[in-house]
């Protein structure tokens, strides 16, 4: 089941060839996306489509990103190995299984039960090991804090307020933490990537217009219940 062929590795690595003329740069990232055999990250009757740039349906209304999406991401998250990584919407894993390509430490969180045990189990049996858990991302997870990089996955209304809190202090041998998130409304966000500079203190960039899946926050689901 888990198995990579010739075809597929052909395909990759002429997906990486046309992310490369879309402006992605990062060497590291590239070989990433050439290791990681996306067609086991979707449905057996997806599997001819996985090496297409496109987003693909993987159950409950959600996606696996656009490579492109997942390359521009990983990039502004500028991962060095041993880095501590928390990836809100695990999804498929793919994402995941980039970061840990990339020799982060993954700790990823997701709201859908079934998709966050589908892909606990497909980064198991091709060796990437993540530390997982079911619930809302937006809060973050203070038990790993600080990360040297937060991705989310899915579009939000604004910045949640924990995830900056989380990221790490910059220090005299690294960097800040980076916090990569597309913001806006349903029809498209905006990526922005928040840069911790100090205490309290933090770097916004904006940047191009993408659109995500919903990330959906506990809070809000309970504001919309009310009557
Ligand atoms: N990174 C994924 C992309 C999945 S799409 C991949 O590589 O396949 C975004 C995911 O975010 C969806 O699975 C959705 O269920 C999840 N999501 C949305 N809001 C969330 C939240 N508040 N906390 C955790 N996961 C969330």
């Amino acid at each position: 089941m888990m198995e990579d062929d010739p075809l597929y590795r052909r395909r990759r690595l002429r997906l990486v060839e046309a992310l490369r003329e879309k402006g992605i740069q990062d060497e590291r990232v590239l070989a990433a996306i050439a290791r990681v055999p996306r067609h086991l990250f979707v449905e057996p009757a997806l599997r001819a489509r996985a090496y297409d740039d496109v987003a693909l349906p993987i159950g409950l209304k959600q996606t696996i990103s656009q490579p492109f999406t997942v390359a521009y991401q990983t990039q502004l998250l500028e991962v060095r190995p041993g880095d501590r990584v928390l990836e809100v919407g695990t999804g498929s894993g793919y994402q995941a299984a980039i970061l840990c390509a990339l020799g982060a430490r993954v700790f990823t969180i997701e709201r859908h039960r079934p998709l966050l045990e589908r892909a606990v189990m497909r980064l198991k049996a091709l060796g990437y090991r993540v530390v997982a858990r079911y619930g809302d991302g937006s809060l973050g997870w203070p038990a790993f804090a600080p990360f040297d990089g937060i991705v989310v996955t899915a579009g939000a209304t604004e910045i949640p307020a924990a995830l900056r809190e989380q990221l790490r202090l910059p220090e005299e041998d690294r960097p800040g933490g980076r916090l990569v998130i597309p913001v806006g409304g349903m029809q498209q966000q905006r990526m922005v990537r928040v840069r911790c500079t100090g205490p309290g203190t933090y770097e916004t960039e904006t940047l191009h217009l993408f659109r995500f899946v919903p990330l959906v926050r506990e809070s809000s689901q309970m504001q919309r219940r009310q009557p």
